[in-house]
């Protein structure tokens, strides 16, 4: 491991960045700039689902980029065109605004949900969210996210945000009413340590957004295309939202996000109320219609559920005792006291790239292309960084 001496950081203090500065990668593997090899159980922060450098993905791009790059939305382009098609068959007919990033998604689903409903006119305009839900940093994601300590410095916030605890159907219950124009959910929380609802709750969000007339906003952002062994984990719950958030994979890599909704909602939206000039550019398209071509045809969705299993077993193992969760390739350890940095430090000396998503919590989202030697060698590494760091 070297740490990047070449040139000074000028860019804004916004991470505490690991000493490591990374230059290629092969699917589950990440090489820095001294020729060391890494095992990645990071993936981007489950965005490099279909590994790092795909070929298929990389020649997408080139080629889209000798032709084409961009045209902004003003006009068709093929690659736009096919992608959204492609999303429309894999979700039942959703019609899609793309974006650039997860957050940007999540702002086009407020507007959709608070034109949809009418808005302040129509008395209904609140969004409903959970306490520890991530969505995102710009103002509307940031207040719809539950973590007042991301947002306090930024106060005042968006207005008509409303938070109740996750997983709390009577709390839910209770936040809905008929001033509310949607409910805004991950259905496993990533950025809070990988929290995954009761069973039902879900289903009971749906229903009671049936019954109120509010929308059911579903961020897959991070459990979206494959993640959690479904294409989405809302499949999971046998639950269909109205309103769903993707990003991070989409494109494997290139910046691209998705808000999409059933046509009569999208059918709200009217020319001028919402725009993007790089959204859905034809370069991060053809990107996102390769990466799903490659999860198709890889099997990567139930390669996801089969390696999931198999990383499970052995963080159990290794962890006995620890609470071990998640689903599919998108798994944690809550290690039950702060030293979930010290863990992930240790084990990126030893060659493995974790996330410490929380203080006390590791999470685990490799990319969907990892082998099951590969598991069994992250555990080995990082059961022996967790026992020199409880030592
Ligand atoms: N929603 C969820 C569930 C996320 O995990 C994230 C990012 O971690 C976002 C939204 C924001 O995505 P982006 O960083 O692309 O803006």
């Amino acid at each position: 491991m070297s740490v990047a001496t070449s040139a000074a950081d000028m860019t804004m203090a916004t991470y505490r960045r690991w000493p490591v500065e990374f230059v290629s990668g092969r699917r589950a593997v990440l090489v820095d700039d001294s020729g060391r090899e890494y095992i990645d159980c990071v993936a981007g922060i489950a965005v490099a689902s279909v590994g790092h450098a795909h070929p298929r993905v990389a020649s997408a791009i080139a080629d889209q980029a000798h032709r084409l790059i961009h045209v902004s939305n003003l006009y068709v382009t093929e690659p736009q065109n096919r992608l959204a098609q492609r999303l429309a068959d894999l979700t039942g007919g959703m019609r899609s605004f793309f974006t650039n990033s997860g957050a940007e998604a999540i702002e086009c689903a407020i507007k959709l949900a608070r034109r949809w409903a009418g808005g302040r006119e129509a008395g209904r305009h609140k969004l409903v969210a959970a306490d520890g839900g991530f969505h995102g940093r710009t103002l509307g994601a940031l207040t719809a996210t539950g973590q007042p300590v991301k947002q306090r410095p930024f106060e005042p916030l968006v207005p008509g945000f409303v938070h109740v605890p996750y997983d709390d159907v009577a709390a839910l219950r209770a936040a809905v009413d008929e001033s509310v124009a949607g409910v805004v959910l991950e259905p496993i929380q990533g950025e809070a340590g990988v929290i995954v609802p009761s069973e039902g709750y879900l289903l009971a969000a749906r229903e009671l957004c049936e019954e109120r007339g509010a929308l059911l906003v579903l961020d897959e952002v991070q459990t979206g295309l494959g993640r959690t062994g479904d294409w989405f984990a809302f499949q999971f719950d046998g639950v269909e939202p109205d309103v769903m958030c993707l990003a991070k994979s989409l494109a494997g890599g290139l910046p691209m996000g998705a808000c999409l909704a059933k046509p009569g909602i999208a059918g709200a939206f009217e020319p001028g109320d919402h725009a993007t000039t790089f959204g859905g550019g034809p370069v991060q398209a053809a990107a996102a219609l390769t990466v799903l071509d490659v999860i198709e045809e890889e099997g990567l969705v139930e390669r996801a559920r089969v390696a999931g299993r198999r990383l499970e077993a052995g963080l159990r193992d290794v962890f006995g005792g620890k609470e071990v969760r998640g689903r599919g390739l998108m798994m944690a350890v809550d290690l039950g006291r702060d030293v979930a940095h010290d863990v992930a430090e240790r084990a990126l000396q030893q060659g493995l790239l974790v996330n410490d998503a929380t203080p006390s919590v590791l999470r685990l989202t490799p990319p969907l292309v990892i082998s099951g030697g590969q598991i069994d060698e992250a555990v080995g590494i990082l059961g022996a960084a967790w026992r020199k760091v409880a030592a």
